[in-house]
């Protein structure tokens, strides 16, 4: 199969190519040449396949003619290592927990997958793969996780200082090996915007074999399709699930909408922000307006310009009618945020992360609005990442830290302090790498 910019769709590239290159010359995002359909013999018996078989009949309609059987089903076990069970609170309450992956968020689905399909496109190639990211809290950790000690690789993760949480910081500061952390003296937009200006310039992306790892990368969303099935198999055949999704690079949902082209059955979709609310104002008016974006406690969703909307507008003609007509937006502020988590604790004992708590109260508003519909609110990190959240939301300590976050607080921070300037940050790149 073929890609093409979003900006230019005559101009046609390799996989390999929309895989490494992350981001094409023009600055659009790559998108799949033309969407596959699944065929009736996978609709016969997907509510009957495992996590992994369904993985692989999903991977094999966008990768199939470009990677082997054999390999393609390799790199979807070797990604899928763990479940995505979904958790019922009330009647059409349900919540798909994402967060059971080595750094406990869904981002570790894309990374995975990317890790395993970078390397085999790059199996017979002799440079290494320098891998640039910018992260807004789980990205870097899932990446440089995903990447750690992965042969003829290096990872360089640039993150805002002072507006990761604590335990976030060390998954990316505290691994060492081929990975290196950059503390960025500014927002994540001035981190993307560092981001962006390295794969602009040519002789640097070419010297330093530059590839990215954000969600603008094509290889992250084809794998975050595969829980959408998942979860929509475990309701009954007659219910159409509304999918809820706590949004800021807009990269979970944009999977979503590729999971419903592929074919499968959706109610709707409701993309759940914080007051960093652009694409829901777009979806009530129509206009879209970028701005900087503001800090928050889902601060995973500080996101003021997603990079994810054109794939959006891309998936639905350009037509704001369109978009809205299978998508809707909603946005909660902080203190929303904290009483919805302390709500969802009070009543059923669960504990919610801030970011899947935005989407449960777009989720209760959807179902208030629409008696009798199902909703599946993607919680898409454990709460224990967030220990300050949890702590100003409820007054008993009921969270469980996971065994393999808490061995982190231990670990030594290692990170480069850099300002926001385009010249400082290329200087470091090629003074250093
Ligand atoms: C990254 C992230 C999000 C936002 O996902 P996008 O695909 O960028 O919209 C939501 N919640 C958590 C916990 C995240 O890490």
């Amino acid at each position: 199969m073929f890609y093409h910019s979003t900006n230019d769709p005559s101009r046609r590239v390799t996989l390999k190519e929309a895989v490494l290159r992350s981001l094409p010359p023009d600055n659009g995002l790559y998108m799949p040449d033309s969407l596959p359909v699944l065929g009736s013999e996978f609709w016969h018996d997907w509510r009957d396949l495992t996590f992994q078989e369904m993985g692989c009949a999903v991977a094999g309609a966008f990768f199939g003619t470009d990677v082997p059987v054999v390999a393609l089903r390799q790199m979807v076990e070797d990604t899928l290592t763990f479940d995505a069970p979904l958790v019922t609170l009330g009647p059409g309450d349900h919540v798909l927990e994402l967060f059971h992956g080595p750094t406990l968020a869904f981002k570790d689905f894309g990374a995975r997958f990317m890790a395993r399909l970078m390397a085999w496109l790059t199996r017979k190639d002799d440079r290494e793969l320098t891998v640039l990211v910018a992260t807004s809290g789980d990205t870097g950790g899932a990446v440089a996780a995903a990447f750690h000690h992965v042969a003829g690789t290096r990872v360089v993760i640039l993150y805002p200082k002072g507006k990761v949480s604590g335990l976030q910081e060390k998954q990316l500061t505290a691994l060492g090996g081929n990975i290196t952390a950059l503390e960025i003296d500014g927002s994540f937009d001035d981190c993307q915007t560092l981001v962006k200006s390295a794969f602009l310039d040519q002789s640097l992306t070419e010297s330093l074999n530059l590839t990215s790892a954000n969600s603008i990368n094509l290889a992250r969303l084809v794998p975050q399709t595969f829980y959408y099935f998942h979860a929509a198999r475990q309701l009954s055949c007659e219910t159409k699930p509304v999918f809820v999704i706590p949004s800021g690079n807009f990269g979970n949902l944009t999977a979503g909408l590729l999971a419903m082209k592929l074919g499968l059955p959706v109610g709707h979709f409701v993309a759940a922000t914080n007051c960093n609310d652009v694409v829901p104002e777009f979806l009530r008016t129509g206009i879209y307006a970028p701005r900087p974006s503001v800090s928050t406690i889902s601060n995973a969703m500080d996101v003021g310009a997603p990079s994810n909307f054109v794939r959006m507008q891309a998936l639905f003609g350009g037509s704001w009618e369109a978009m809205k007509t299978e998508v809707s937006g909603m946005a909660f502020s902080d203190e929303q945020t904290l009483s919805a988590i302390r709500e969802v604790s009070a009543r059923h004992s669960y504990i919610m992360d801030p970011h899947g708590a935005v989407a449960w109260l777009a989720a209760r508003n959807w179902r208030e609005r629409h008696p009798g519909a199902a909703t599946i609110t993607l919680e898409t990190a454990h709460p224990a990442k967030f220990p300050e959240v949890a702590a100003a939301a409820l007054t008993t300590d009921a969270l469980t830290i996971p065994e393999r976050l808490a061995i982190l607080a231990h670990r030594e921070k290692i990170a480069v302090s850099l300002g926001n300037g385009i010249p400082d940050f290329r200087e470091w790149l090629v003074s250093s790498l």
